[in-house]
């Protein structure tokens, strides 16, 4: 692999084909197998991603919005696209760029229905969200007849599929939760079936619901992070590849006499000389303040470099006291070497919002 002359990140298609290839293998053949790529392909690049996943073979997108969507169409994803949390603002746009949305309220179910009647559309295509414990979006088993009602007394929409999300999938102490969650989703299921002319086709589980809960799989699965390479557990880790590796260069090196001090407010100061690298990548890029003062390391010539004093905008400072490295030599942050979920524990974080937040000012490129 040619070494990086700025800060990159490289998205290797051939783990995300590992990746797709694992997480299918738990599943039976006929289930339906949907990519979340959302904020960018969870911070990566969404049209290259999805373009690839189109090539595997997935059968489903999910977005979070519609310009997100759209942007999906314009790099030529033809397969149907699912919009977790559209705004009524974009009802127009979802239809013309024809997008799938959740409906998780009666307002939104009355809304997206007058857009749909507007457009002169017949059996248009979209996805009931139910609220089964996590209490952030969806329907309620109460509004069934409603929506019921609705449905069957309106051709200009058709639901093609029934879900829920799981709220501790990857949880272990939240399995009794979990099956409460699973058992009420079918209820759901099963009273709307029976009151609808059709039978719209099931999904819940993300990414851990598949490693964990695959009794429960139904007709469709949603997986994000999976793809990416991380999940939720050591375990499942080892058989996943990242997808997307940081790395960067040393711009400069300094060498410091005791007591000198590194970065804004002088955040690093050694009685002990020592040597600090500096590098091209900072908050503004995504790596935030919460992974300075030794908190978290960096890794060069394979060995760990503390990162030392404030996180700036574009810089961080790292100790390479005990490291032979020069200037140009590069740096990686995190990847299958050093992965992104142990970098964001050591800011009490996650894998999820450190890949999200890599921010698009930082170059992508493609390893295959
Ligand atoms: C983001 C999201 C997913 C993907 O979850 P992962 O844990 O990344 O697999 C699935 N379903 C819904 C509704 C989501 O919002």
């Amino acid at each position: 692999m040619a070494k990086v002359k700025e800060t990159t990140l490289e998205l290797d298609l051939n783990a995300l084909t590992h990746n797709y290839h694992y997480l299918r293998s738990k599943l039976r053949p006929e289930t339906k197998f949907l990519s979340v790529v959302k904020a960018f392909a969870y911070g990566s690049d969404a049209q290259i991603i999805a373009n690839k996943l189109q090539e595997l073979g997935t059968d489903y997108f999910a977005v979070a919005y519609t310009n997100e969507g759209v942007a999906l169409r314009d790099a030529g994803i033809t397969k149907p696209i699912l919009v977790l949390h559209p705004q009524e603002i974009s009802f127009d746009t979802i239809i013309e760029r024809c997008l799938e949305p959740s409906i998780y309220s009666k307002h939104i179910l009355g809304a997206f229905l007058k857009t749909a009647k507007k457009h002169g559309q017949n059996q248009y295509p979209v996805h009931l969200k139910f609220n089964t414990g996590l209490n952030r979006l969806g329907f309620s088993i109460e509004d069934i007849e409603h929506i019921a009602t609705t449905l069957n007394t309106n051709s200009e929409i058709k639901s093609v599929s029934l879900f829920s999300h799981l709220a501790a999938s990857e949880d272990d102490n939240e399995k009794e939760f979990t099956e409460q969650q699973i058992s009420l989703f079918h209820t759901i299921a099963e009273q709307l079936d029976a009151q609808l002319n059709y039978k719209p086709f099931r999904h819940l589980l993300n990414t851990s619901g598949i490693l964990n809960y695959s009794n429960a799989q139904y007709d469709m699965v949603r997986s994000g992070i999976g793809i990416y390479g991380y999940g939720n557990e050591a375990k499942i880790d080892k058989e996943l590849k990242p997808v997307a590796s940081l790395k960067t260069i040393i711009s400069q090196i300094h060498h410091l006499k005791p007591n000198e001090s590194v970065g804004y407010n002088r955040g690093f100061t050694s009685q002990d000389a020592k040597i600090s690298a500096t590098l091209p990548l900072g908050h503004a890029d995504g790596i935030g303040r919460q992974y300075g003062n030794g908190k978290t390391v960096v890794s060069i010539n394979g060995k760990k470099a503390p990162i030392i004093g404030n996180v700036c905008m574009d810089m961080i400072m790292v100790d390479i006291t005990d490291i032979s490295c020069k200037e140009g030599d590069e740096v990686l942050v995190f990847g299958p070497e050093l992965s992104a979920q142990a970098f964001a524990e050591t800011a009490n974080t996650i894998s999820y919002e450190l890949l999200t937040g890599i921010s698009q000012r930082v170059k992508r490129d493609v390893i295959s």
